[in-house]
Order: C-alpha cells, then structure tokens, then sequence
C-alpha cells in the first residue's frame, strides 16, 4: 500500500522535526535553564524531555512485541487521534454511538465525518461500512473495540473485512484492551499496511499522565511524526510511565481486580428490577432504565431521575443523554464503592 498518496498534501511534502542530541559537557544549545533541580531523584526538568521518548518506546515495544519503528508516542491517545486525522484528513468515519473524539476532532480539523450506526446488537453494520467505504472513501476509519460506551468488543471477522476493503487507514482503538484481553491485532501489523493500533495507559492506573501510544508500519509512524509537536510527551510523564512499565505485576493485579469486580457488578446488576445492564468487556458497564411507561420519553426520564438521584447519594455515573437516551454509564470502582453504587441503585429503583 502507497502511504503517500494517502497523506494530506501538505503533509508530504513535510519533513518530521528533529530535535539533535549531541553528546556533550557543556549544553549550550537549547535555551535551556542551566540551574537544574531534580525531581524524583532522576529527572531533570531544566532540560527538554526526550523527544523521541526512547527508553519508553524500549520497553512499549517489549511488552508488546513491536518494534520501537512500529511505535509513536502521544500525549494520551487523544493526541494521537487528532495527528492522524491532520496528517490523512477526511472524511473520516466511524460507528455511533462510540468515543465522542472521533467526530470532533474531525469537526475541529475541518474534516467530514460519517457516523454509521452499530446494528441492534451493537455489532458493526458491515454492509453499511463497505457501502460508505466504496462510495464516499473514508481516508480514516476508527473502530473503538471494545466500544465505549457499549463496552462489547466488535466481531473480529467485521473488523477484518473492513480493514481488508478500506484504501484508507483503520485505526483500531483497544483503549480497552487490557479489561477484554484479547490481543488479535497487534501481532498482524506487519500484514496488513493500512492497520493502525491505539492503545493507551490512562483506562490502567495511570490517566494523570497522558501517555497513548500508536502502533503501525513505520512508513505511517513517519507521516504522523512530521505533525507530532517534538516534545509532546514531558519528562515526568516519560519517567513515571517507565517506572509503571517496570512494575507490571501491579497493573496487573489492578487490571484483574477491576475485571473481576465488573463480573460481579454486572451479575447483580441482571438481578436488579427496572434496569438492563449490557454485558462489557472494558471498566465500565453501560446499562438501561426502563421506565414504568416504556415508552422512550418515559425511559429518558427515568433515566435522568435515577442519575440525579444518584448524585444527591454522592455518586457520580454518566448519563448517557443524547448519546445514548435512557441509559446510564457506571465506571468500575472498588469493591466498596461498587457496592455503595449498587444499594443506592436498589434504594432508587
Ligand atoms: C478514554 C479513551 C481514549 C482516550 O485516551 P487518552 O489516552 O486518555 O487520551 C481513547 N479512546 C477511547 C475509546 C477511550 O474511551
């Protein structure tokens, strides 16, 4: 596939920006303050951050079993999503309801994008992606899987058969991989020359600091880095994101305990009279209000009541207005707090 042709001609005809590291004694160079302090022992916030977020991509790479080539850095995934419509442009397009992004994103860049509604089971409607892939061309396509705020994974063969009859970009977005873990894509990068891969560290423990990577075949890795700014990723976001990377067992042990915990919310969520909890597999679990009525204005305000009275408890959930109308998004928390959800849930029902 000719990645080229495929980038904004703006974008083409750009070089990426190369932040020089010269070896030295004295760093006179960079604008740089010479008077150093330190933090957290190790880093020095005087100097710019590694533009190339080397040691970090080291280990990315490592764990996931890519080349550091393979790799772009960004300040969280959202970075990511906004460089690679700059460097593509549109249309873009993408199932609804899904990560709220995408579109406006393309709104800001000033490109299309096309919504194509999931199917009843919240599945994509593959005959309407291929219909809108040959008609309208979408340079980039994005496929949150899992969905948020669905929280199911989308069927592989779907997302195959639209990476396989796009001639634009598909960018899976696993920001939710790690809750569903199921890893299909990353392994057949090099197969496929328009699969782009997003995943991210802020859904694991560690959304403070804004790291996302982007995994691809180097030939995109290079366009998207022209439009990255250089030192889109600071210092101590570099250094703590390596410390965590480090220390994987304690992801882990965070990770299986959020899924375990979704397991039980949603067991007890199916027993609850009045709601419909759909089955997740990312930390959240998406579920209905069904009002006494059923009738869909009925169930918005069911829903926009069962929300505020949540809150007035002091729990926070996301209603899903004008998203997804009647239905409420609970974000998996600790056992106790996934508790208190659920008796207040009971008490207002
Ligand atoms: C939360 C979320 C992101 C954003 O991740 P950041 O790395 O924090 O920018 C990206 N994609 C999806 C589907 C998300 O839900």
């Amino acid at each position: 596939m000719n990645i080229r042709r495929l980038v904004k001609p703006n974008i083409r005809g750009l070089k990426a920006y190369r932040a020089e590291e010269i070896p030295c004694r004295v760093k006179l160079d960079a604008n740089e303050s010479p008077y150093g302090f330190s933090v957290l022992r190790s880093v020095r916030i005087n100097r710019y951050p590694d533009p190339e977020a080397k040691t970090l991509r080291g280990l990315v790479a490592r764990e996931f079993r890519v080349k550091p080539e393979n790799i772009l850095h960004g300040n969280g995934s959202d970075e990511l999503i906004y460089n690679l419509i700059a460097t593509f442009g549109g249309p873009t397009a993408y199932p609804v309801p899904t990560f709220s992004m995408y579109g406006i994103l393309s709104q800001a860049l000033n490109e299309t994008g096309i919504e194509i509604p999931l199917d009843e089971k919240f599945d994509l409607d593959t005959e309407r992606f291929l219909g809108v892939i040959k008609k309208r061309k979408p340079k980039l396509i994005f496929l949150s899987s899992p969905n948020n705020p669905t929280g199911n994974r989308f069927s592989s063969d779907r997302i195959w058969k639209i990476i396989k009859a796009s001639k634009g970009m598909v960018v899976v977005d696993e920001a939710y991989q790690p809750f569903s873990g199921r890893n299909e894509f990353l392994p057949l990068l090099g197969k496929y020359g328009n699969l782009i891969v997003l995943r991210t560290l802020s859904k694991i423990g560690l959304a403070g600091l804004r790291v996302g990577f982007m995994m691809a075949g180097a030939d995109i890795i290079n366009e998207v880095n022209k439009v990255r700014l250089p030192f889109n990723l600071n210092s101590l976001s570099q250094h703590v994101a390596v410390a965590a990377l480090r220390n994987r067992e304690r992801m882990r042990s965070y990770i299986r305990s959020v899924v375990s915990e979704r397991k039980r919310l949603f067991k007890e969520m199916k027993k609850t009279e009045g709601i419909e909890p759909y089955p997740s597999q990312a930390n959240f679990i998406l579920f209905r209000i069904r009002g006494n009525a059923g009738s869909v204005s009925a169930n918005r305000n069911a829903a926009d009541r069962i929300y505020e009275g949540l809150l007035h408890k002091g729990i926070l959930v996301r209603n899903m207005k004008g998203i997804f109308d009647g239905c409420l998004r609970v974000t998996i928390g600790t056992p106790r707090e996934n508790t208190a959800f659920l008796k207040a849930l009971r008490q207002l029902l």
